[in-house]
């Protein structure tokens, strides 16, 4: 059994895609789990994914598939990770958040508001527990740089790891929550940061990625000892590629950045699926650096690619589902290597070398 999901999320139609290409859609469902893809010469491709959620699915179904079983396990100290992938405008966004701002609406809301709530859920219900805490943080990363949504202060937080803390963002705003309603508020401030911050630096919230972490501790009512389980939603850049010709300046430096930072967590898929666990090129870039022991290790991952389902969009469509392609071929670590990487421990607590990040990236 592999500890990756792999999922695919079409959403409706748009207006504007209706304009451009009427009703054309570039798939035929066939069941659950797959689909015929139509490409741009009119050849057609079978993919098979762990779930497949087309225009109808409800924000509900995304979650109790991809997201329940990580909300539990995370509870039970195992670290687990969601990301949503595509181009701009391809669903990312809702399936993670939802329409707009945050909200409590059970039909529109996102992954994010069902995942917070599903761990307050799990936590209230295990009998193993005398005090909880949850805690969230936000960031974004953007043109290589780590800034905190929470203080816009921070622009610069740096990557570290620590003995048994694993990789964490130094100096990152956490905020304890108590409940929903909380969580909520404090999100949406966080999402005003990076869509103020866009507007200054002139970008779209698209050009950044956003990670969302939340940290769960609680203390065993047994035993007495202290468990603790991080779970991250990672909302990605927009994976088109940028026309060569038209961008220039700032757009086209961003595009680089992004180009290289999502190749970079390919890269790492790719490194991944061979199973041999020596040598994943996690510090090639700031995402793949702080989801180092979110894909590796021992955590559980669920990735969503979200596609346009229109035949105007099947070009990055089709990039997307590749890539989801490569994810679905990770293979779980071997009980053994888990077993070394504990026993090794972690070393000593250490920056990470920017001097890495700049080789790496040329
Ligand atoms: P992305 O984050 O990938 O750039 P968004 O999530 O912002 O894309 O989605 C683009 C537009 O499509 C938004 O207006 C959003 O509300 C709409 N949309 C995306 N997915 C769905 C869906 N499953 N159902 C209805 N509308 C959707
Ligand atoms: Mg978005």
């Amino acid at each position: 059994m592999s500890n990756v999901k792999v999922c695919v999320r079409f959403r409706p139609l748009s207006s504007r895609e209706r304009r451009i290409c009427g009703d054309d859609i570039c798939f035929d469902r066939l069941d659950e789990e797959s689909f015929v893809f139509k490409d741009e010469k009119g050849e057609d491709t079978t993919f098979c994914f762990d779930r497949v959620f087309y225009q109808d699915a409800k924000q509900r179904d995304l979650y109790e598939f991809l997201a329940m079983s990580i909300v539990q396990d995370t509870v039970n100290g195992i670290n687990g990770t969601i990301i949503t992938y595509g181009q701009t405008g391809a669903g990312k966004t809702y399936s993670l958040e939802g329409p707009g701002i945050l909200e409590f609406d059970e039909c529109r809301k996102g992954l994010l508001p069902r995942v917070i709530d599903g761990l307050f859920e799990c936590l209230k219900s295990s009998t193993d527990m005398s005090a909880h805490t949850i805690k969230i943080s936000m960031v974004e990363i953007y043109m290589e740089r780590v800034r905190d949504l929470l203080d816009v202060s921070k622009d610069n937080l740096q990557i570290r790891e620590g003995k048994g803390q694993g990789i964490y963002l130094s100096g990152a705003t956490e905020v304890s929550i108590s409940d929903l309603t909380e969580a909520i508020a404090l999100i949406n401030r966080g999402i005003a940061n990076k869509a103020v911050g866009s507007t200054q630096m002139n970008v779209t919230s698209s050009r950044s990625h956003c990670l969302y972490t939340l940290s769960v501790q609680y203390e065993s009512a047994v035993d007495g000892k202290v468990k603790s389980g991080k779970l991250m939603l990672v909302d990605l850049a927009g994976s088109e590629k940028v026309e060569k010709t038209g961008a220039e300046g700032k757009v086209l430096e961003e595009a680089k950045t992004i180009n290289k930072s999502l190749s970079a967590l390919g890269n790492v898929i790719n490194a991944l699926t061979t199973g041999k666990r020596s040598h994943i090129p996690y510090r090639s870039s700031k995402l793949t650096r702080i989801l180092e022991d979110s894909l590796g290790g021992n955590s559980r991952t669920a990735l969503l690619c979200c596609c346009s389902p229109s035949s105007s969009n099947t070009l990055e469509s089709m990039s997307t589902l590749r890539f989801g392609t490569r994810a679905k071929l990770i293979k779980p670590q071997r009980q053994e290597e888990i077993f070394e990487e504990v026993s090794n421990g972690i070393s000593q607590e250490e920056d990470l070398v920017d001097a890495d990040l700049s080789t790496a990236q040329g």
